[in-house]
């Protein structure tokens, strides 16, 4: 759907989209004065999650926005996209970025908003200077800017960098750092719908889940909730990285089986055996293999398999990986991104890296696993944004699913899985 038809040099110009059948649905939004309430009826009927982890129904958080605010109101798209494992929104700037303007264009229309911001991620500049270029072609063929296509809409939008910060991919942190601030997250409530981007009416949907909505428009919400399975509507792309032959960004039904889209993947590299999956991004819990293998890839399943979809990237691990080690390093990166505003986050994602650290370094107590437990109990539900949680999920599922290795560690000074065994899967 979003990335079909996308795989040559110039897929991402204005030419090429229209010739897909681009720009269509606002056309005819825009030429029938289709009434707001239709366009986010539509929304709901196709169950649209937010693609950019949370899972939140679209149609219902654009319902949210007030109608009638005497003043501006803004969208804001999160291309923010630092989650270790997630590659999927980059691809979608690349090859196809007008389907996001024409999405958030849509968007405007059914919110009533006068502004838009493409917050992009800072280290993938090229993919800024191609949204800029396509905004470019959109401004000029009248299809953002004043009186769109000669109506009384008007929607402008702008693209805006990061500069690399995890954090700034949390929505108000977000927010923050368009309005020139330190990217910190804000204390919820008031949500952004209600006090967002200048404390003004704001909505802020995923790169994918702007979108889908041309896709949505066009073929009519029931359409596309049947494309997936109830609840889980539409298709998908997940990125899928690590042991696996072909890593990379796959579009799917959800509710496809995860042994499919393991085959879509080319398989395991080397023919080893799966030992671990975390599904949806490196803040869900780690799935064993042997669940993983019954799972299909859709937000209930994987949640009944005590994980979450999250932004849909997948990271496969084989039997080669030590999971001390892999836990380490998502373990730094999360003490490395926290913002420091709040004390449980601030310190206990230092100590869980340092805990995890010294039981991959042969230094381990014999405390220590419940140490571990012990310190995300006292971070989670406890912070001001959910990259507490998002760091003690991992802690939590590692040492559930694979303690004995932890405990190998601990006792042995050394890993269960020998060096040249690592080193054959590296
Ligand atoms: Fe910052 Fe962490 Fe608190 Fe979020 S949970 S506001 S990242 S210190």
């Amino acid at each position: 759907m979003i990335l079909a038809g996308c795989d040559g040099d110039r897929t991402w110009r204005l030419q090429d989209y229209v010739a897909r059948g681009g720009y269509a649905a606002l056309r005819r939004i825009v030429a029938e004065k289709i009434p707001q309430d239709t366009i986010i009826g539509e929304l709901k009927t196709s169950v649209l999650r937010g693609r950019g982890g949370a899972g939140f129904p679209t149609g219902l958080k654009w319902s949210f926005m007030p109608r009638s605010f005497p003043g501006d109101k803004y969208l804001a798209c999160n291309s923010d996209e630092g989650e270790p494992g997630t590659f999927k929104d980059r691809d979608i700037l690349r090859y196809n970025p007008h389907s996001v303007i024409e999405g958030m264009a849509i968007a405007a229309y059914a919110m009533g908003a006068a502004r838009g911001y493409n917050y992009i991620h800072g280290e993938i500049f090229e993919v800024y200077q191609r949204f800029e270029e396509a905004l470019a072609e959109a401004r000029t063929a009248g299809l953002i800017g004043q009186n769109i296509l000669g109506s009384d809409f008007s929607f402008e939008l702008f693209a805006h960098h990061g500069y690399g910060a995890y954090i700034c991919g949390e929505e108000t942190a977000l927010l923050e750092s368009i309005e020139g601030k330190k990217g910190q997250p804000r204390f919820k409530p008031p949500f952004p719908a209600s006090y967002g981007l200048y404390g003004k009416p704001t909505t802020i949907n995923n790169t994918e889940t702007f979108a889908s909505v041309p896709f949505i428009m066009n073929m009519g919400g029931e359409a596309f909730l049947n494309l997936g399975k109830p609840n889980n509507g539409g298709m998908k792309l997940f990125s899928v990285s690590g042991h696996v032959n072909r890593p990379g960004n796959y579009e799917i039904p959800l509710g496809t089986p995860f042994s499919e889209l393991l085959e879509m993947a080319g398989g395991m590299r080397g023919g080893r055996k799966l030992k671990a999956v975390i599904p949806g991004g490196s803040s869900a819990p780690v799935v064993p293999g042997s669940v993983m293998m019954d799972c299909t890839m859709d937000y209930d399943s994987i949640s009944k398999a005590g994980s979450m979809l999250g932004s849909g990237a997948v990271i496969v691990m084989d039997e080669t990986t030590c999971m001390v080690k892999a836990l380490e390093r998502l373990s730094y990166f999360y003490f490395e991104e926290s913002c420091g505003q709040c004390t449980p986050c601030r310190e206990g994602t230092g100590w869980l890296y340092r805990v995890v650290h010294r039981i991959e370094n042969g230094l381990g107590r014999p405390d220590d696993l419940d140490l571990l437990n012990s310190v995300t109990a006292n971070i989670m539900g406890r912070t001001i944004c959910a990259l507490g949680d998002a760091a003690s999920m991992p802690v939590q599922s590692f040492v559930k699913h694979f303690g004995a290795e932890f405990e190998y560690h601990i006792e042995n000074k050394k890993c269960l899985v020998p060096p040249e065994v690592q080193r054959a899967g590296s």
